[in-house]
Protein backbone atom coordinates (compact mmCIF):
# COMPACT_ATOMS: atom_id res chain seq x y z
CA UNK A 1 0.00 0.00 0.00
CA UNK A 2 0.92 3.37 -0.87
CA UNK A 3 0.62 6.72 0.77
CA UNK A 4 0.94 9.91 -1.28
CA UNK A 5 -0.16 13.19 -0.42
CA UNK A 6 0.65 15.41 -3.23
CA UNK A 7 -2.23 15.78 -5.82
CA UNK A 8 -0.49 15.13 -9.28
CA UNK A 9 1.68 12.67 -8.01
CA UNK A 10 -1.51 10.83 -6.78
CA UNK A 11 -2.98 11.48 -10.86
CA UNK A 12 0.38 10.02 -11.89
CA UNK A 13 0.69 6.90 -10.00
CA UNK A 14 -3.17 5.93 -10.38
CA UNK A 15 -2.42 6.35 -14.60
CA UNK A 16 0.15 3.53 -14.16
CA UNK A 17 -1.39 1.29 -11.63
CA UNK A 18 -4.83 1.54 -13.97
CA UNK A 19 -2.84 0.28 -17.11
CA UNK A 20 -0.90 -2.44 -14.62
CA UNK A 21 -3.88 -3.53 -13.06
CA UNK A 22 -6.21 -3.80 -15.75
CA UNK A 23 -6.73 -5.95 -18.00
CA UNK A 24 -3.48 -7.13 -20.81
CA UNK A 25 -5.79 -8.43 -23.29
CA UNK A 26 -6.78 -6.80 -26.55
CA UNK A 27 -8.51 -4.29 -26.00
CA UNK A 28 -6.72 -3.48 -23.33
CA UNK A 29 -9.14 -2.31 -20.25
CA UNK A 30 -7.87 0.39 -17.52
CA UNK A 31 -8.45 -1.02 -13.92
CA UNK A 32 -11.54 0.33 -12.59
CA UNK A 33 -11.16 2.72 -9.49
CA UNK A 34 -13.13 2.93 -6.23
CA UNK A 35 -12.27 6.21 -3.84
CA UNK A 36 -13.37 6.04 -0.65
CA UNK A 37 -13.37 9.60 0.92
CA UNK A 38 -12.96 10.35 4.85
CA UNK A 39 -11.58 12.11 7.53
CA UNK A 40 -9.89 9.48 8.92
CA UNK A 41 -9.73 8.16 12.39
CA UNK A 42 -11.00 5.30 10.18
CA UNK A 43 -13.94 3.23 12.34
CA UNK A 44 -16.09 0.22 11.48
CA UNK A 45 -18.55 2.35 9.16
CA UNK A 46 -14.82 4.00 6.91
CA UNK A 47 -14.23 -0.04 6.43
CA UNK A 48 -17.53 -0.92 5.10
CA UNK A 49 -17.31 1.72 2.69
CA UNK A 50 -14.06 0.19 1.91
CA UNK A 51 -14.49 -3.53 1.86
CA UNK A 52 -17.46 -2.82 -0.96
CA UNK A 53 -14.98 -0.60 -2.55
CA UNK A 54 -12.82 -3.94 -2.24
CA UNK A 55 -14.95 -6.25 -3.83
CA UNK A 56 -16.26 -4.08 -6.62
CA UNK A 57 -12.80 -2.43 -8.19
CA UNK A 58 -9.44 -3.57 -9.57
CA UNK A 59 -7.73 -0.41 -7.48
CA UNK A 60 -9.25 0.87 -3.90
CA UNK A 61 -8.29 4.58 -3.12
CA UNK A 62 -8.56 5.84 0.45
CA UNK A 63 -8.89 9.30 1.08
CA UNK A 64 -7.89 10.67 4.04
CA UNK A 65 -8.16 14.57 4.52
CA UNK A 66 -9.74 16.63 7.10
CA UNK A 67 -11.33 19.32 5.17
CA UNK A 68 -10.66 23.13 6.64
CA UNK A 69 -13.36 24.73 4.28
CA UNK A 70 -16.29 22.50 5.73
CA UNK A 71 -15.97 23.12 9.06
CA UNK A 72 -17.32 26.80 10.81
CA UNK A 73 -15.02 28.75 12.99
CA UNK A 74 -16.31 27.77 16.19
CA UNK A 75 -16.32 23.47 14.88
CA UNK A 76 -13.92 21.53 15.96
CA UNK A 77 -11.31 21.44 13.28
CA UNK A 78 -8.76 21.56 15.29
CA UNK A 79 -9.37 18.89 18.04
CA UNK A 80 -10.81 16.79 15.51
CA UNK A 81 -9.20 13.21 16.03
CA UNK A 82 -6.31 12.58 13.65
CA UNK A 83 -4.48 9.16 13.60
CA UNK A 84 -2.37 8.44 10.53
CA UNK A 85 -0.43 5.77 11.59
CA UNK A 86 -3.52 3.59 13.36
CA UNK A 87 -5.63 4.60 10.13
CA UNK A 88 -2.78 3.12 7.65
CA UNK A 89 -2.48 -0.50 9.82
CA UNK A 90 -6.59 -0.70 9.09
CA UNK A 91 -6.34 0.84 5.22
CA UNK A 92 -3.65 -1.98 4.91
CA UNK A 93 -5.77 -4.83 6.25
CA UNK A 94 -9.10 -3.60 4.28
CA UNK A 95 -6.68 -3.96 1.21
CA UNK A 96 -6.95 -0.65 0.33
CA UNK A 97 -4.26 0.14 -2.50
CA UNK A 98 -3.23 4.04 -2.20
CA UNK A 99 -4.18 6.32 0.63
CA UNK A 100 -4.92 9.81 -0.52
CA UNK A 101 -3.69 12.29 2.46
CA UNK A 102 -2.95 15.69 1.82
CA UNK A 103 -2.13 18.63 3.52
CA UNK A 104 -4.14 21.54 3.78
CA UNK A 105 -2.20 23.56 1.87
CA UNK A 106 -1.50 20.94 -0.99
CA UNK A 107 -5.51 20.95 -1.51
CA UNK A 108 -5.64 24.76 -0.59
CA UNK A 109 -2.76 26.41 -1.85
CA UNK A 110 -2.61 30.12 -1.27
CA UNK A 111 -5.02 31.80 -3.53
CA UNK A 112 -7.39 29.32 -3.96
CA UNK A 113 -10.31 30.40 -4.85
CA UNK A 114 -13.47 28.05 -6.19
CA UNK A 115 -16.18 26.70 -4.90
CA UNK A 116 -18.91 24.36 -5.52
CA UNK A 117 -22.29 25.50 -4.12
CA UNK A 118 -25.14 22.64 -4.38
CA UNK A 119 -28.08 25.35 -3.85
CA UNK A 120 -31.12 24.50 -1.54
CA UNK A 121 -30.26 21.46 -0.58
CA UNK A 122 -27.06 22.70 1.26
CA UNK A 123 -29.17 25.14 3.09
CA UNK A 124 -31.15 22.68 5.08
CA UNK A 125 -31.22 20.49 8.08
CA UNK A 126 -27.01 20.58 9.18
CA UNK A 127 -26.34 22.89 6.39
CA UNK A 128 -28.85 25.82 8.61
CA UNK A 129 -26.86 24.82 11.65
CA UNK A 130 -23.43 24.64 9.73
CA UNK A 131 -23.37 27.04 7.33
CA UNK A 132 -21.17 26.37 4.49
CA UNK A 133 -20.41 22.86 5.38
CA UNK A 134 -22.44 21.52 2.24
CA UNK A 135 -20.38 23.87 0.19
CA UNK A 136 -16.88 22.71 1.57
CA UNK A 137 -18.21 19.38 1.55
CA UNK A 138 -19.34 20.11 -2.23
CA UNK A 139 -16.03 21.41 -3.12
CA UNK A 140 -13.61 18.67 -1.54
CA UNK A 141 -15.82 15.95 -3.10
CA UNK A 142 -15.54 17.65 -6.58
CA UNK A 143 -11.98 17.76 -6.57
CA UNK A 144 -11.35 14.69 -4.89
CA UNK A 145 -13.42 13.31 -8.28
CA UNK A 146 -11.04 15.14 -10.29
CA UNK A 147 -7.55 14.28 -8.76
CA UNK A 148 -8.76 10.31 -8.39
CA UNK A 149 -11.20 10.27 -11.46
CA UNK A 150 -12.87 6.83 -9.45
CA UNK A 151 -15.31 4.87 -11.21
CA UNK A 152 -17.10 4.74 -8.70
CA UNK A 153 -17.09 6.55 -4.92
CA UNK A 154 -18.52 5.35 -1.52
CA UNK A 155 -20.53 6.82 0.46
CA UNK A 156 -22.31 6.23 4.29
CA UNK A 157 -25.99 7.20 4.84
CA UNK A 158 -24.90 8.06 8.48
CA UNK A 159 -24.57 11.34 6.27
CA UNK A 160 -27.91 11.04 4.60
CA UNK A 161 -28.38 14.80 3.44
CA UNK A 162 -24.26 15.07 2.42
CA UNK A 163 -26.02 11.57 -0.03
CA UNK A 164 -28.52 13.90 -1.57
CA UNK A 165 -25.96 16.93 -1.82
CA UNK A 166 -23.21 14.55 -3.40
CA UNK A 167 -26.10 12.78 -5.49
CA UNK A 168 -26.85 16.10 -6.87
CA UNK A 169 -23.38 17.36 -7.61
CA UNK A 170 -22.68 14.31 -9.47
CA UNK A 171 -25.83 14.80 -11.97
CA UNK A 172 -26.07 18.68 -12.23
CA UNK A 173 -22.57 18.69 -13.35
CA UNK A 174 -22.46 15.71 -15.52
CA UNK A 175 -20.03 13.54 -13.26
CA UNK A 176 -19.08 10.24 -14.44
CA UNK A 177 -18.30 8.39 -10.66
CA UNK A 178 -21.54 6.21 -9.69
CA UNK A 179 -22.13 6.90 -6.35
CA UNK A 180 -23.02 3.73 -3.97
CA UNK A 181 -24.19 4.16 -0.55
CA UNK A 182 -23.93 1.84 2.18
CA UNK A 183 -26.43 1.29 5.50
CA UNK A 184 -25.49 3.06 8.87
CA UNK A 185 -22.91 0.86 10.79
CA UNK A 186 -24.16 1.08 14.22
CA UNK A 187 -22.47 -0.29 17.81
CA UNK A 188 -24.32 -2.92 19.38
CA UNK A 189 -26.36 -0.40 21.01
CA UNK A 190 -27.99 1.20 18.03
CA UNK A 191 -25.30 4.54 17.91
CA UNK A 192 -24.30 5.21 14.94
CA UNK A 193 -20.28 4.38 14.36
CA UNK A 194 -18.42 7.86 14.88
CA UNK A 195 -14.93 9.05 14.81
CA UNK A 196 -16.69 12.24 17.01
CA UNK A 197 -18.32 9.63 19.48
CA UNK A 198 -14.29 9.59 21.07
CA UNK A 199 -15.28 12.74 22.17
CA UNK A 200 -18.38 11.26 24.40
CA UNK A 201 -17.93 10.31 28.34
CA UNK A 202 -18.86 7.97 29.82
CA UNK A 203 -22.14 9.00 31.06
CA UNK A 204 -22.49 11.00 27.57
CA UNK A 205 -21.80 8.03 25.80
CA UNK A 206 -25.21 6.51 27.75
CA UNK A 207 -27.08 9.28 27.20
CA UNK A 208 -26.36 9.14 23.35
CA UNK A 209 -28.31 6.04 23.26
CA UNK A 210 -31.41 8.16 23.20
CA UNK A 211 -30.92 8.72 19.22
CA UNK A 212 -30.69 5.60 17.85
CA UNK A 213 -33.66 4.33 20.48
CA UNK A 214 -35.62 7.68 19.20
CA UNK A 215 -35.43 6.77 15.47
CA UNK A 216 -36.35 3.03 16.31
CA UNK A 217 -39.64 3.87 18.19
CA UNK A 218 -40.05 6.61 15.43
CA UNK A 219 -39.60 3.50 12.15
CA UNK A 220 -42.07 1.61 14.60
CA UNK A 221 -44.84 4.29 14.46
CA UNK A 222 -44.63 4.81 10.97
CA UNK A 223 -44.45 1.09 10.13
CA UNK A 224 -47.51 1.09 12.92
CA UNK A 225 -49.54 3.17 10.26
CA UNK A 226 -48.43 7.64 11.63
CA UNK A 227 -48.88 9.47 8.77
CA UNK A 228 -49.18 12.92 10.66
CA UNK A 229 -45.47 14.29 10.39
CA UNK A 230 -46.42 16.96 13.18
CA UNK A 231 -47.48 14.46 15.83
CA UNK A 232 -44.08 12.16 14.99
CA UNK A 233 -41.98 15.71 15.33
CA UNK A 234 -43.41 16.61 18.19
CA UNK A 235 -43.48 13.27 19.82
CA UNK A 236 -39.49 12.83 18.67
CA UNK A 237 -38.43 15.99 20.43
CA UNK A 238 -40.25 14.89 23.46
CA UNK A 239 -38.40 11.46 23.54
CA UNK A 240 -34.87 12.97 23.40
CA UNK A 241 -35.95 16.15 25.76
CA UNK A 242 -36.64 13.76 28.47
CA UNK A 243 -32.66 13.33 28.52
CA UNK A 244 -31.63 15.25 30.25
CA UNK A 245 -27.64 15.29 28.56
CA UNK A 246 -29.16 15.75 25.34
CA UNK A 247 -30.12 19.18 23.42
CA UNK A 248 -31.55 18.86 19.98
CA UNK A 249 -30.83 21.08 16.86
CA UNK A 250 -33.36 19.67 14.80
CA UNK A 251 -35.57 16.61 14.32
CA UNK A 252 -36.89 16.62 10.08
CA UNK A 253 -39.19 14.17 9.12
CA UNK A 254 -38.52 15.13 5.41
CA UNK A 255 -39.42 13.58 1.90
CA UNK A 256 -35.69 11.96 1.66
CA UNK A 257 -35.49 13.53 -1.87
CA UNK A 258 -35.74 17.35 -1.55
CA UNK A 259 -35.55 17.64 2.62
CA UNK A 260 -38.56 19.43 2.66
CA UNK A 261 -40.54 18.85 5.46
CA UNK A 262 -43.84 16.86 5.25
CA UNK A 263 -47.23 17.24 6.63
CA UNK A 264 -47.94 14.04 5.96
CA UNK A 265 -46.34 10.73 5.62
CA UNK A 266 -46.05 9.22 2.06
CA UNK A 267 -44.46 6.43 0.34
CA UNK A 268 -40.86 7.94 1.28
CA UNK A 269 -39.74 9.57 4.55
CA UNK A 270 -36.72 10.38 6.32
CA UNK A 271 -36.63 11.12 9.65
CA UNK A 272 -33.44 12.76 10.49
CA UNK A 273 -31.83 14.81 14.01
CA UNK A 274 -28.95 16.52 14.63
CA UNK A 275 -28.40 15.97 19.06
CA UNK A 276 -25.90 17.95 20.95
CA UNK A 277 -25.07 15.56 23.64
CA UNK A 278 -22.75 18.01 26.17
CA UNK A 279 -20.48 19.22 23.51
CA UNK A 280 -20.31 16.89 21.08
CA UNK A 281 -22.68 17.15 18.10
CA UNK A 282 -24.50 13.81 16.59
CA UNK A 283 -25.95 13.10 13.56
CA UNK A 284 -28.43 10.27 12.52
CA UNK A 285 -31.05 9.27 10.57
CA UNK A 286 -33.32 6.84 8.66
CA UNK A 287 -35.10 6.57 5.73
CA UNK A 288 -38.23 4.43 5.31
CA UNK A 289 -39.41 3.56 1.89
CA UNK A 290 -42.34 1.44 -0.06
CA UNK A 291 -44.58 2.73 2.74
CA UNK A 292 -47.77 3.54 0.70
CA UNK A 293 -47.68 -0.21 -0.62
CA UNK A 294 -48.35 -1.17 3.90
CA UNK A 295 -49.92 0.24 6.73
CA UNK A 296 -51.63 3.34 6.30
CA UNK A 297 -55.66 1.29 6.36
P1 LIG B 1 -16.19 10.95 7.77
O1 LIG B 1 -14.80 10.47 7.95
O2 LIG B 1 -16.96 11.06 9.04
O3 LIG B 1 -16.27 12.17 6.90
O4 LIG B 1 -16.94 9.82 6.96
C1 LIG B 1 -16.45 9.33 5.74
C2 LIG B 1 -17.48 8.45 5.10
O5 LIG B 1 -17.82 7.39 5.97
C3 LIG B 1 -18.80 9.20 4.79
O6 LIG B 1 -19.31 8.73 3.57
C4 LIG B 1 -19.66 8.79 5.94
O7 LIG B 1 -21.05 8.83 5.63
C5 LIG B 1 -19.21 7.36 6.15
N1 LIG B 1 -19.57 6.93 7.50
C6 LIG B 1 -19.28 7.57 8.67
N2 LIG B 1 -19.83 6.90 9.71
C7 LIG B 1 -20.50 5.85 9.18
C8 LIG B 1 -21.29 4.79 9.73
N3 LIG B 1 -21.50 4.68 11.03
N4 LIG B 1 -21.82 3.90 8.86
C9 LIG B 1 -21.62 3.99 7.54
N5 LIG B 1 -20.87 4.96 6.96
C10 LIG B 1 -20.32 5.87 7.77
Amino acid sequence: MEIIGDPQKLRKRLDELRVERGSGFQPPRAATVGLVPTMGYLHEGHLALVRAARQDNELVVLSIFVNPVQFGPQEDYEEYPRDLKRDTNLAQEAGVDLIFAPKAAQMYPEGYRTFVEVEGLSDKLCGASRPGHFRGVATVVTKLFHIVGPDRAYFGQKDGQQVLVIKRLVQDLNMRVEIVVLPTVREKDGLAVSSRNVYLGAEERQAARVIPDTLHWAEAQVRAGERDADRLREAIRERIAAEPLARIDYVSVNDGHELEEVDRIGDRVMVAVAVWIGKTRLIDNIVLEGLSRCGES
